[in-house]
Parts: C-alpha cells; sequence; structure tokens
C-alpha cells in the first residue's frame, strides 16, 4: 500500500502495562506538526511510516515526547540487535565524541583497527579481509564491483553476469536496484541491463514447486543464454527481506557446489540477517555454507551508519592502495558504537537467545496465523524475524490494506511496527530487538492479534452494515 498513514489522532483509550503506555490520542495531537513540518520538507517517498514522532529510544521501548510508549518490533528496520542505545554503546559513541575525534577519512585509526580484527574473527576463514562503509547499498556495490573485478582479469574479454533473485531486494542505488528483484521499484531506470540476470527465488510460499529445486537456476539461466562462465558472482539474501523467506537448505548447498564447481564467487547479504538475528550468528549458516563474501549493515553497529564487505582476501585485495575507498568509511563514532554493540551481542549471547526466545516469537506468529487463516496465507522466519503475509479471503491475492490497517492498529495500542512490506506490501513484519524480554514479547504478540482481530471485525462490521 503506497498510502501515507493520516497524522489524525486517533483516541483509542488508555492502556497502562508494565510495557506499554498508552495516555494520548495517537499520534500525540502536539506531535503532528513536527510529522506536518517533514511532510512539507522531504519527499513524499519519506511518508511511509506511522506517524510517530520518536523522541527516545531505550532497550526495546520507544517513547514519543508525551507519556506514550511502545514496544518495539521494528529494531529501527532491523538494526538495533542489542536494543536501543545500550549504556556502553552511547558511552563508547561520547567518548569517540569527546576525543574529540569525529572523523578521519581514511587515516589509520584505533576503532577501526579494533572493530576490522573483531569482524575478522567473526569471519568464516581466519584471513578474511573487511571493508567498512556507510550503508548497506554502499555495501552491494562493493561486492559487485569485486566480483566483476575478479571475473574481468579470470575470463578477460568475457560478459560479466550478476546473477541474483525474483523478488530480491538489496538496496536503492543503481547497481543494488539493478541486482534486485522487484520490476516496480527499477523502473526508474529505464533500460534492462544484460550483466544483471534474475532467477525466481526457491520460495515456498510464492513460487512454483519446480523452483525450489537448482536445477531449475541453471535451467533459467541457460534459457537467458547465461553459461557459467559468463557470471561473475551470484548473490542472494540470506532470507528474502520482505517475507522473511528462508530457501531449501539443499537448494543453498547445490548453489554452494555450483559456484566452486565454476570458480564462482557466492555472496551472501546478510545485511538484515547478520549478528545473530535468525538464530545464528550469520543467517548463511542455517544452510551449512560459507560465504565468499559478506554484506553487511543494520545490526553491524545497532545503531550508526555502518556497513561492511567481509571476505576472501584475494578477492577483497584486488584494488591498490587509495582506489577502493568511501568518506566515511569506518567513522570513529560507527566503529566505537559497532565495537559495543558486537561485545554485547557475543558476550551477552544474544545469538542463542534469538534462537530460544524466538521460538516463543514464532509459536505465536504461527498461533495467529492459524487463527486467521482465511486471512493470512503464511507464516514464514525464524530466530527474530517473522513476516506474516496477508491475502484476501475471497481472491487469495495479497491484501495490502489489510496489513496496512494492522500495522496502524498495533501502532495505537502500543506496539510499534514498520509499514508493511514483502509480496504485495502485504506482510506484517516482527522484528523485535534481540534482547526483548519474553513478557514484553508475549504481550506484543497479543496486540498483534488483537490488531488482527479489531481491524477484520470491523470489517465485518462495515460489510454488515452496508
Ligand atoms: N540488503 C538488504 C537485505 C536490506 O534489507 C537492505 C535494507 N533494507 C539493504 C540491502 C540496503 O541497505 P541500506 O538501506 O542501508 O542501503
Amino acid at each position: 500500500m503506497a498510502d501515507a498513514y493520516p497524522s489524525t489522532p486517533v483516541d483509542v483509550g488508555s492502556i497502562a502495562t508494565k510495557h506499554r503506555t498508552i495516555c494520548s490520542a495517537i499520534p500525540h495531537p502536539d506531535s503532528v506538526e513536527v510529522v506536518e513540518t517533514l511532510r512539507r520538507a522531504e519527499p513524499l517517498c519519506m511518508e511511509g511510516q506511522p506517524p510517530i514522532v520518536w523522541e527516545r529510544a531505550e532497550g526495546t521501548s520507544i517513547y514519543d515526547g508525551y507519556g506514550n510508549r511502545w514496544i518495539d518490533f521494528t529494531s529501527g528496520v532491523l538494526i538495533t540487535n542489542a536494543g536501543h542505545a545500550p549504556g556502553a554503546v552511547v558511552d563508547a559513541v561520547v567518548t569517540a565524541a569527546r576525543a574529540p575525534l569525529l572523523t578521519s577519512y581514511c587515516f589509520p585509526h584505533r576503532l577501526r583497527a579494533e572493530l576490522t580484527t573483531m569482524l575478522q574473527r567473526c569471519a568464516p576463514r581466519d584471513d578474511d579481509k573487511v571493508m567498512l562503509l556507510s550503508t548497506g547499498s554502499e555495501a552491494i556495490e562493493l561486492a559487485l564491483k569485486l566480483c566483476r573485478e575478479h571475473h574481468r582479469t579470470e575470463h578477460p574479454g568475457r560478459r560479466a553476469v550478476f546473477v541474483t533473485f525474483d523478488n530480491a531486494f538489496h538496496g536503492r542505488t543503481l547497481g543494488s536496484q539493478q541486482a534486485g528483484g522487484i520490476p516496480g521499484l527499477k523502473q526508474w531506470i529505464g533500460y534492462r541491463d544484460d550483466h544483471f540476470a534474475q532467477v525466481p527465488y526457491p520460495d515456498p510460499v510464492r513460487g512454483a514447486p519446480k523452483y525450489l529445486r537448482f536445477d531449475a537456476f541453471v535451467g533459467h539461466l541457460r534459457d537467458q543464454g547465461v553459461a557459467p562462465e559468463d557470471v561473475c558472482g551470484v548473490m542472494t539474501e540470506t532470507y528474502q527481506g520482505g517475507d522473511s523467506c528462508f530457501a531449501p537448505v539443499d537448494y543453498m548447498q547445490s548453489l554452494r557446489r555450483w559456484c566452486d564447481e565454476y570458480g564462482i564467487v557466492l555472496v551472501m547479504d546478510e545485511v538484515q540477517a547478520g549478528f545473530g538475528r535468525t538464530g545464528r550468528f550469520w543467517g548463511f549458516e542455517h544452510y551449512g555454507i560459507e560465504a565468499d563474501l559478506i554484506v553487511c549493515g543494520k545490526g553491524i553497529s545497532g545503531s550508526l551508519p555502518l556497513s561492511a564487505v567481509i571476505g576472501r582476501r584475494a578477492l577483497m585485495d584486488q584494488f591498490p592502495p587509495g582506489s577502493m575507498t568511501s568518506t566515511h568509511s569506518g567513522n570513529p563514532l560507527c566503529c566505537a558504537a559497532a565495537i559495543e554493540s558486537l561485545k554485547i551481542i557475543l558476550d551477552d549471547e544474544l545469538t542463542e537467545r534469538a534462537a530460544r526466545v524466538g521460538r516463543i516469537m514464532q509459536d505465536a506468529a504461527h498461533h495467529i496465523a492459524e487463527r486467521f487463516s482465511d486471512c493470512i496465507a503464511a507464516r514464514q522466519g525464524r530466530g527474530m524475524v517473522a513476516s506474516l503475509l496477508c491475502v484476501s479471503s475471497a481472491s487469495g491475492e495479497p491484501d495490502p490494506k489489510l496489513a496496512w490497517e494492522v500495522v496502524g492498529r498495533a501502532v495505537q495500542t502500543g506496539v510499534m511496527l514498520f509499514a508493511p512490506v514483502g509480496y504485495g506490501g502485504s506482510s506484517v513484519k516482527i522484528s523485535p530487538p534481540l534482547t526483548i524480554d519474553e513478557e514484553a514479547l508475549r504481550e506484543g504478540m497479543e496486540v498483534v492479534e488483537e490488531a488482527f482481530a479489531h481491524v477484520l471485525a470491523q470489517r465485518k462490521g462495515t460489510m454488515t452494515s452496508a
């Protein structure tokens, strides 16, 4: 649903629990001016989220400036794996700021050395290298560049095709969007670049059963006239973000073997899945494979803008000194945040926690999907990410309006969700920080269930009275 949520305050009555406070109409009437100011200043595309003015976010709570408090089911957008603003992160950022060292471009600094070493220890191979950047899209662009350069030297003169999957999302810059597999998001590009090829994702819900088998991958490339020697890299999100959809394990293992057979770089986009989110430190561990290049962002710092490409030394070392840089690469404040956030994830065993507590969340999501089975076509996800795909009970087609209304109702009643994503914009996505208290998690899931019940009852009422 491409509509903005209205900024008109809605009164749902007051709510006061240990984890939620709703003490005014939502959004608070006095906050609407901020929303409207932004709507006047920013392009339309920025109006997508529920109009709650975030004043403070701590742990797994989000606050406006008027006493309202939400259970966070967003983690920003799967950023705050270790919770919002842990004390150690805030202190480290303040210390770096007060040094003061706000930037150093690519000149060495101690925090960058510390962080890259920590990330090397998390990498599949001991001698992997780490390049820090700022956004997920920027890191995707770098992975693409590394694949192409590798192919250029290995197969001089051959076309270098970067293979990705239908429905994939990898970012909004030119290269990352060309690698994406959502046609509607690419229309602006205006031409088709035959150096990018998409194949059907092995999606058990949306895809044809034949696409679940790896021979469909090979067949589709053949049909598009792409020989393995033309392929410079294959990239996939570890799970497709919109609908939290994982590929079959045997498919991914076949893909790994196929890449090995032809010397093709396998890139795993871990921007969402990394840093424990799915109950494994790297999401691709679910498949029992290793990536040649890992693209990460979001949860890497849990807060400030930072991303990275981590991978095989030979691929990472292709460009000579000074020729592969970025102005804000490894900004000291971002590194300080990432070091402390990573320490929390590792020391507090948040990955294991995501697996354990995530089961509560997945069970609750499953229960919601069963209860409203005529309008929830699928519940997918693992660990601390789940998606509920809303469909019309009449046609079985995606129902973005239902998802949009459910999100709106949940937000009005104290659970922060971001606007629906995924297939037809119809998935309600749940992604709390990995630190969430079990009681708060259960309460939040009940709110989501109530939101479905409320919206569907209202619909029924409207239909009956019509
Ligand atoms: N890859 C994936 C899987 C993502 O989910 C996103 C962001 N949602 C990106 C890449 C792009 O990251 P960014 O918005 O930081 O550029």
